[in-house]
């Protein structure tokens, strides 16, 4: 089994910055890229923050943070790829995400592993693009990364076991629960979440009720500790729409129809929290519905 020391990341939004953070805590190097220079400020800004909460609240030391800060670089692809364990977490389109692989699988070590933390989309598929794809996995980390206790493990058709144990044993290494999902469109998480999301969008497209008489009931009704639109927001609406499309493409049934107010949302640019507006506007001190 490949022993993973260092982690190369593509992508510095709110998943990639988040794997950083976590992987630089537990004591691996990481390098960091994103396509837009703005993203890899913005990821860094966003590890800070992160790393100072958990100052405040005493969970670290300062030089624990500043010791886990160091560890994280920006670097380029094929510095990325130079690593052990090779994790994208780009937007979620599968031609963005193959364009990438070609290009990680170009650069990457024999020894490599490259894995995807894609919400939905075949891990078979991706792998097939890198001609390596038994060193190909799926390592699906919940949002918020730090916060949140699983990963989900998918293997492709050709992922060997060597891959699969060293992707398990890092997982774990983050102080991360596994469970293992077949490689169906969404896995487990978003088969179940994603639909959930998507008819409290219908919900509200067909007026039932109001976006708080939405959250509201299914906070109070169901016990959820974030309504079903507040989380499509956190999520990214974007993301859910393409989780929604590949869960309708995938297994070709109507019951998986993206709800079309979530198309307009994302049309619109209205992708939810990370860009200060989505069925909620954050702009101001307190969420405010947008409809
Ligand atoms: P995001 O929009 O916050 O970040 C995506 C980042 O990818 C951006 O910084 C963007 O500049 C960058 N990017 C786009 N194209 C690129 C390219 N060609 N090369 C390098 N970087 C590129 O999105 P996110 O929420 O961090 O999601 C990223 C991935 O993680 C997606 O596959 C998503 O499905 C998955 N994911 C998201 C969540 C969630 O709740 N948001 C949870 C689990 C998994």
């Amino acid at each position: 089994m490949s022993e993973i020391k260092s982690v190369g990341i593509v992508g510095a939004g709110q998943m990639g910055s988040g794997i950083a953070q976590v992987a630089a805590q537990s004591g691996y190097d990481v390098r960091l890229y994103d396509v837009s220079p703005e993203g890899i400020d913005k990821g860094i800004a966003g590890i800070k923050k992160g790393l100072a909460r958990l100052v405040s609240k005493e969970s670290i030391t300062q030089a624990d943070a500043d010791a886990a800060l160091s560890r994280i670089k920006a670097g380029t692809l094929a510095e990325v790829a130079a690593q052990d364990l090779a994790i994208e977490a780009a937007t979620e389109n599968e031609e963005i995400k193959k364009a990438i692989f070609r290009d990680l699988a170009q650069h990457a070590g024999p020894d490599t592993i490259l894995a995807s933390n894609t919400s939905s989309i075949s891990i078979t598929r991706l792998a097939s693009v890198t001609g390596r794809p038994e060193k190909f996995i799926g390592l699906h980390f919940m949002n918020p990364v730090p916060i949140m206790r699983l990963v989900e493990i998918i293997r492709g058709i050709a992922t060997d076991a060597p891959t699969y144990e060293a992707a398990v044993t890092f997982a774990r290494s983050l102080g991360k629960t596994t469970a293992n999902s077949e490689d169906f469109p969404a896995f487990i998480v978003n088969r179940l979440l994603a639909p959930m999301i998507n008819e409290a969008v219908y919900t509200l497209y067909e007026g039932v009720g109001t976006v708080e008489a939405i959250d509201t009931a299914m906070k109070l009704g169901a016990n959820h500790p974030m309504g079903p639109l507040e989380l499509g927001d956190f999520i990214g609406l974007d993301t859910l729409l393409s989780i929604m499309n590949v869960l309708h493409d995938g297994l070709a049934d109507s019951k998986y129809r993206p709800c079309p107010l979530l198309v307009k949302y994302v049309e619109a640019g209205w992708l939810g929290r990370k860009v200060g507006r989505g069925f909620y506007d954050y702009r101001g001190e307190t969420p405010v519905p947008t409809r």
